[in-house]
């Protein structure tokens, strides 16, 4: 307190002080500016001239600037006005032309389209009248597949669309189809039919699905398709087929479509063309044709005569022995369908014939001989963009015929190592996808399996079926472990995986209507080692080791030696002469096995009937 105090009373000291100094100066100041106005009034009286003259030149100046001032205004308004003007036209120059490119585009376009129709037009005129097709079946894919019936049921109606035909599939609506398509699935409507000899009255449901241009058509009753599997036994398979084939009728009355051919395939589509002749015969629908291809002659839908009479409700007339009777007192499905249907096909001319000797006619040659004039034998073809190697994404490396042989390697490397064998990409790698039953000739590989498994090979199996071969095969994977692997399942993304990794791929059916296996194979360069029989027989040209021609390995009768012989030909002609199979493999992937040809002969038989 006491030093602040100090401080205060210095301050207020020196503040005293210096205000004293300041009231000096200010004194002195003024006398300074009294004596400068003084001299400069005394100035100006001396020079009046000067004074106007720099008047004059200030009011000048100012009246310069103001103008200068004014033309600066004016400027940046004229400014404002051109750019404004500039951007309208330019605005308006780029309307002109976008005008311009939108008619010229539009003109293009127009052009194009009429260039398109006249294109269509031409092919559609080549491929001569239009025809309607109802595709009447089991399966089909990618709803419930068992085999290649179901191939067989999606790639043709689909190929059939490109040839000028409308194409209606009709399906069982099984619960086992995924949900991903059901619930696509469009009501088209519903209605009770009866079936049985009694009148009991059945719900018939149309869903419809639409997909590339084929139309589905699903007959829905729960209470028939209720299970898991397509098939499970005959007394519940028989009725629900019966039921089938003519609900399928019934729904395309109901939807009045009435197709000029009514293609029925495999016992479980054969009492269509009975129906159709009997019940439907004063309905609109009796003008249609009907063909009956046979997937596989080896089912038929056998049952008592009485049973099949009773829950197909058919007249007693067609259970004669031309028609439906069989033996003493059985009714064969099958049977009374090739008897009724106005023409036959089955799936390779070669199966055509062997269907009509005791040996491959499953006890149904004389029937067939006797109808023979109206059977007719058409390879099948596989749908080239489901089975392409350069877009399949269910392959390690995607390849084309150029670099195939590099990368088929690097597949066989990535199989060797996803299944557990030793990974050598030198190894010859056979492949085996089938069904595991003796139709497929496994007798023949289980008694050879010691004999190819030889230090340089190893065995691929895929397949499911008779608990007797997925048996030996899981035997052969443990005894020979590292060289043989078999996958005793279902699995498409693995056979897809096996087609493009293998070197060749054995099919050796004791009997084979057409096989899509070797198709598959040879479209991804994958040699196919098959039993002359069948379609088998049709479709693999064997290799010519001095013409070096050819498409894979074959061998003639039904024999293991000649198979490990087969097998031992294309081994040596891998290790000895790769660039020969080198070239096999290009050759195969090159060939045409596609349905283009087989569904224009398809087309042609449709015509045939409804000229
Ligand atoms: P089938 O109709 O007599 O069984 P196909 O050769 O006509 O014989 O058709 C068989 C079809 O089923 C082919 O598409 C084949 O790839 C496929 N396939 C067979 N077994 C399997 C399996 N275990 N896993 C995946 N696909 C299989």
């Amino acid at each position: 307190m006491c030093h602040k105090q100090v401080f205060l009373n210095i301050d207020f000291l020196l503040n005293c002080e210096g205000s004293n100094k300041m009231s000096e100066l200010k004194a002195e100041e003024k006398k300074t500016k009294k004596k400068t106005v003084k001299t400069t009034k005394t100035a100006s009286a001396e020079k009046p001239e000067k004074k106007t003259v720099k008047k004059v030149v200030k009011k000048a100046k100012a009246e310069t600037e103001k103008i200068e001032e004014k033309v600066a205004e004016v400027m940046v308004a004229a400014d404002g006005k051109l750019a404004e003007e500039l951007e309208a036209t330019k605005k308006k120059a780029a309307k002109t032309t976008k005008a311009k490119t939108t008619a010229k585009k539009k003109e293009a376009v127009e052009e194009a389209e009429v260039r398109v129709e006249e294109a269509v037009q031409e092919i559609v005129e080549d491929l001569g009248p239009r025809r309607s097709v109802a595709f009447i079946g089991s399966e089909c894919y990618p709803f419930v597949k068992t085999g290649g019936l179901a191939d067989v049921m999606y790639a043709l109606p689909k190929e059939l669309v490109k040839q000028n035909c409308d194409v209606k599939v009709i399906l069982p609506r099984y619960k086992c189809i995924p949900w991903k398509y059901q619930e696509q699935m469009v009501y088209r409507g519903e209605f009770y039919m009866d079936l049985f000899a009694d009148g009991k009255q059945f719900y018939v449901g149309i869903m419809e699905y639409e997909w590339d241009g084929v139309v589905y058509d699903f007959i829905d009753n729960e209470e028939l398709f209720t299970s898991g599997n397509p098939y499970t036994n005959m007394v519940d398979d028989i009725p629900k087929f019966c039921y089938f084939s003519k609900a399928a009728l019934c729904a395309l009355l109901y939807l009045d479509w009435i197709p000029d051919v009514i293609h029925c395939h495999d016992w479980q589509a054969a009492l269509v063309p009975i129906y159709l002749r009997t019940l439907f015969e004063n309905t609109k629908l009796a003008s249609s044709k009907t063909m009956l291809t046979v997937h596989n002659l080896r089912f038929q839908g056998i049952y008592g005569l009485d049973a099949i009479r009773y829950w197909s409700g058919l007249p007693d007339y067609v259970f004669n022995k031309d028609v439906l009777k069989q033996n003493w007192n059985d009714a064969n499905m099958l049977k009374g369908g090739l008897a009724y249907c106005d023409m036959i096909s089955t799936v390779s001319n070669t199966y055509a014939g062997e269907i009509q000797s005791e040996f491959y006619g499953e006890g149904l040659d004389a029937h067939l001989r006797y109808h023979s004039g109206k059977l007719r034998g058409i390879v099948n073809g596989i749908d080239c963009d489901i089975w392409n190697p350069e877009t399949d994404e269910r392959i390690f490396k995607n390849y084309v015929v150029e670099d195939a042989i590099e990368n088929k390697k690097a597949n066989k490397i990535e199989l060797q190592k996803e299944l557990g064998l030793n990974v050598d990409e030198n190894k010859f790698v056979i492949g085996l996808i089938s069904r595991l039953t003796n139709q497929k000739g496994l007798d023949l590989v289980n008694s050879i399996v010691p004999q190819i498994i030889d230090g340089n090979t190893q065995l691929v199996v895929l397949g499911t079926g008779d608990p007797g071969y997925e048996d030996s095969f899981r035997y052969y994977e443990n005894a020979y472990k590292g060289e043989v692997c078999s996958c005793i399942q279902y699995d498409e993304d693995r056979a897809h995986r096996i087609y493009a990794s293998a070197d060749a791929l054995l099919v050796p059916s004791l009997f084979e209507p057409c096989g899509l296996t070797q198709l598959i194979a040879m479209r991804y360069g994958t040699a196919p080692i098959v039993r002359e029989t069948g379609g088998l027989k049709d479709t693999v040209e064997p290799y010519n080791m001095y013409e070096d021609n050819g498409n894979g390995f074959t061998f003639d009768r039904y024999d293991a030696g000649l198979l490990l012989d087969a097998i031992n030909r294309a081994k040596t002609l891998y290790f000895e002469h790769r660039e020969n199979y080198d070239a096999m493999v290009k050759r195969d992937m090159q060939k045409d096995v596609s349905w283009k040809l087989s569904a224009a002969q398809y087309r042609e038989l449709y015509l045939q009937l409804k000229p």
